[in-house]
């Protein structure tokens, strides 16, 4: 039994956990203070683990000290991924937290019977469903992600009734466990069924709406968090679950106000396929295309740019360039600023960050709204490595699988110039008119390659040490 001075004293020690975890929330909305919520939610979440190694009533740290070890054997590399997988390690880690809280509930399930209780049962059951759809969903997410699997929706008809009714089995298992909690093989198959839903969840879901679903399968893994501090009536675990719930469920709905898509069209469209008529359309087609040099002379010219960045300056690893470009245009009297589309890269926030490291100051940095009414004063629009996020079949083509997506209207800028390396499409995997515009340049090459080179035709010896892609 604790003692009452080691419960108050634990108890003031959750709680502290619990504030710094709220607070981390309100620092993470913004990126001047992210930082500093990073940190937060660090000591935070380091503080609620060791209040709990310090419970008296813990006799042996046998087990924990090697699952710390294997934790952290996992955790290391995952944590040192490159910038650019970041989506598919966040994945990962909740695939491994849906798989934790799953585990767990499994076990106590097997300690409770045969005197497992109708409420219990209840609680038990629903977090090892969603824990365990959540554990198979995320990790074909990851494996989209990663491209082991495809990014394409995989579909087949009749394909939502097939995973509904999946889905209907596990919640008529549970009703019956529930009502019966011994029933032989009930609970495996329980588990087996929500296992199978969770794959059947996310393959037909299309690459270009795997942050929608990573934030959604995060929201489900807090939520299982939260219904397992029911179980074992752990109110830390409650109230970080909810958070975390909560948070990612308010992020998903940010996301898929951002693409202007409904939660069922993500979930059930099977958005993304191949567009067969759009890629014959495009080899009749031209585009005009310009060399580094050229492309410096017009930026120099210019008095006022907005450098769109996507995912391709993520991929080039080009922020450092960008950043260099930025200053040498502002020394030379240019108005430099960056659009950043909700959606742009790969994670929610991906250019901010990318952005951030390179030191580009926060006030230049405009979000949809604010860089809509300026594009058309805008003399040029510099978009590296973005394609999806600046198509605008989203506003023209009624038939396009993005329309009513809000996207930047670059194409509003007296000239744009785009950074890529080919003509091949975005994530969503559909051609951009964008691209075979009167006043579009294509500059084709490798946007650190590229964006240096501008850097050196800028500077003052530029011109004699300039080699074209
Ligand atoms: P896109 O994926 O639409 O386009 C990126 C472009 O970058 C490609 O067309 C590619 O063209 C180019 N590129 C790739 N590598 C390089 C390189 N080394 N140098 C220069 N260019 C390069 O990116 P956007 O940022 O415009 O849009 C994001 C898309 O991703 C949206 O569809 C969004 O829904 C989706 N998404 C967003 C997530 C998020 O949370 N932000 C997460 C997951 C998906 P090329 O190969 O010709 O060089």
């Amino acid at each position: 039994m604790m003692a009452p001075t080691a419960h108050y004293l634990t108890d003031f020690a959750y709680i502290g956990a619990i504030a710094l975890f709220i607070l981390s929330l309100r620092w993470l909305s913004s990126p001047a203070t992210a930082r500093r919520g990073v940190l937060a939610g660090e000591i935070g979440a380091a503080m609620a683990v060791a209040t709990t190694l310090f419970n008296p009533e813990l006799v042996q740290f046998k087990w924990i000290l090697l699952a710390l070890l294997v934790g952290a054997m996992i955790g290391i590399p995952l944590g040192l991924v490159h910038m650019t997988a970041v989506p598919q390690r966040t994945a990962m880690s909740h695939a491994l937290g849906a798989l934790a809280a799953a585990l767990i509930g499994i076990s106590e399930y097997y300690m409770r019977i045969p005197h497992i209780t109708k409420f219990e049962m209840t609680e038990i059951a629903l977090e090892v469903i969603i824990g365990s759809l959540s554990f198979t969903g995320s990790l074909i997410a990851a494996g989209k992600l990663q491209e082991i699997l495809p990014q394409r929706p995989i579909v087949y008809r009749g394909q939502n009734y097939v995973s509904l009714s999946v889905l209907g089995a596990a919640v008529l298992v549970a009703l019956a466990l529930i009502l019966h909690p011994t029933y032989p093989y009930m609970f495996p198959a329980m588990v087996v069924i929500s296992l199978i839903f969770g794959v059947l969840l996310v393959t037909p879901i299309g690459g270009a709406d795997m942050p929608t679903v990573i934030s959604l399968l995060n929201s489900y893994v807090g939520f299982t968090a939260a219904l397992l501090g029911f179980v074992l009536n752990t109110k830390v675990l409650v109230v970080a679950g909810a958070l975390d719930g909560a948070s990612g469920f308010i992020l998903s709905v940010i996301m898929c106000r951002a693409m202007n898509r409904s939660f069922s069209n993500v979930m059930f469209g099977a958005f993304g396929q191949l567009q067969v008529s759009a890629a014959g359309e495009q080899e009749e087609r031209t585009v005009r295309s310009a060399t580094p040099e050229e492309a410096a002379a017009i930026l120099g010219a210019a008095s006022s740019v907005m450098i769109v960045p996507g995912y391709g300056m993520a991929v080039a690893q080009a922020q450092h360039k960008v950043r260099e470009l930025y200053d040498m245009l502002s020394k030379k009297g240019v108005d430099v600023k960056f659009a950043i589309h909700p959606v742009a890269g790969r994670m929610p926030g991906h250019m901010n960050v990318l952005l951030a490291e390179a030191d580009v100051p926060y006030d230049r940095l405009l979000d949809l709204d604010e860089a809509n009414p300026e594009f058309p004063q805008v003399d040029v629009a510099l978009i590296i490595g973005a394609n999806d996020v600046t198509n605008p079949a989203a506003r023209t083509d009624q038939s396009s699988p993005i329309y009513g997506m809000p996207i930047l209207d670059v194409e509003r800028a007296r000239t744009v110039m785009v950074i890529k390396r080919g003509m091949s499409p975005g994530f969503a995997g559909i051609d951009n008119p964008l691209y075979y515009m009167s006043n579009t340049l294509m500059l084709f090459g490798d946007a650190k390659n590229f964006v240096g080179n501008i850097v050196r035709e800028l500077s003052p010896q530029g011109g004699a040490h300039v080699s074209t892609l």
